[in-house]
């Protein structure tokens, strides 16, 4: 496993970290042994970064991660939890209910800090109080040493110039925007480096769409990504290769990025995508299914607030 620097932090990322939506139960049910495994798989595997957030099965993947985590050493892992979010459409940026969230998530975890902590899909609000209200509020957290750095997620990438314009930030977490179809997170790292944040970009499988499986209802994707994928998916199943894994190496091959997380719900999950960092890419399979995914090229769909999409 590589490891980089986050942004400015100090703290050294493993170049593939753990998304624990997965321990929600938000691709389907996952057992608590099976859970436990496969965190125990990427510790062991030299993953050091995990990202969880109180909304991700409604406080269920917080809990399964600390569950996971109990007796590990704290100074062999990075955690990164959220605020602001509480459900598909439950959002509360305000200074008291922060305050709050750390104490639970912090409970749930059963730890005493987290590495980071990032204002959870703030397109969905208006940012001036993300930007009055929340951040300062997570910059007190920070003071009494259960957070260490701090930054925002979310879809639409104006939100990210729209906040850093305002305030510093540690970290970025972007998602669905470095992927197979849809690279659009590239124009923003020149901005991203000089303002000296950390570059996190999350589900590099564009949330399961391209993991050649059932979606779960919930996913955004319009029928037009939907099929054009398929097709893609069987492109590579007929060479005997699989989408996910051209997915993964080419999300992680950008080392610009400083970590890429992936949802993983079994252990061999965890092992393949580790692999596949080290297995040389299909140059000419890569052409291939990038023209087959042409006709959904940076297509994405819209998330939050219509002024935070423009
Ligand atoms: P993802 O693109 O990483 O895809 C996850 C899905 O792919 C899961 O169903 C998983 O089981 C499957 N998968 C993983 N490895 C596979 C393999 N080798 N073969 C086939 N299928 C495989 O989507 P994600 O989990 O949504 O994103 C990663 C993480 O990033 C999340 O868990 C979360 O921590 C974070 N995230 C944050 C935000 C936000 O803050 N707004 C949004 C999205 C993701």
């Amino acid at each position: 496993m590589k490891y980089r620097p986050l942004g400015h932090t100090g703290l050294s990322v493993s170049e593939l970290s753990f998304g624990a939506s997965p321990l929600g139960g938000v691709f389907g049910a996952v057992e608590e042994n099976v859970a436990m495994e496969t965190v125990h798989t990427a510790l062991d595997l030299g993953i050091n970064f995990f990202d969880v957030a109180p909304f991700y099965g409604l406080t269920r993947a917080e809990t399964t991660l600390g569950r996971a985590l109990r007796g590990v050493p704290r100074d062999r892992y990075l955690l990164s939890t959220k605020v602001g979010r509480y459900g598909m459409a439950e959002f509360d940026f305000s200074a008291e209910r922060v305050m709050q969230s750390v104490e639970e998530s912090l409970g749930r975890l059963q730890v005493d800090h987290v590495d980071l902590i990032l204002c959870h899909d703030i397109e969905y609000v208006a940012l001036n109080q993300v930007i009055d209200e929340a951040i300062p509020t997570l910059r007190k957290v920070i003071g009494q040493g259960k957070a260490r750095f701090v930054g925002i997620s979310g879809l639409p990438l104006k939100i990210y110039s729209d906040v850093l314009n305002q305030t510093a930030l540690d970290a970025i977490l972007s998602y669905c925007h470095y992927t197979l179809n849809d690279t659009t997170l590239a124009g923003l790292i020149p901005f991203l480096k000089q303002k000296g944040v950390g570059i996190i970009n999350a589900s590099s499988l564009a949330m399961g769409l391209l993991a050649d499986r059932p979606l779960p209802e919930w996913h955004p994707a319009p029928d037009i990504m939907r099929q054009t994928v398929e097709q893609a998916a069987m492109h590579c199943r007929k060479l005997g290769t699989s989408l996910p894994q051209l997915a993964i190496q080419f999300a992680l091959a950008n080392q610009e990025i400083d970590t890429t997380l992936v949802g993983m719900s079994t252990p061999q999950e965890v092992r393949d995508n580790i692999a596949w960092l080290t297995t040389p890419v299909h140059a000419e399979l890569l052409a291939e299914i990038q023209a087959i995914l042409s006709p959904i090229r940076d297509m994405t769909w819209p998330s939050g607030l219509p002024e935070n999409n423009a």
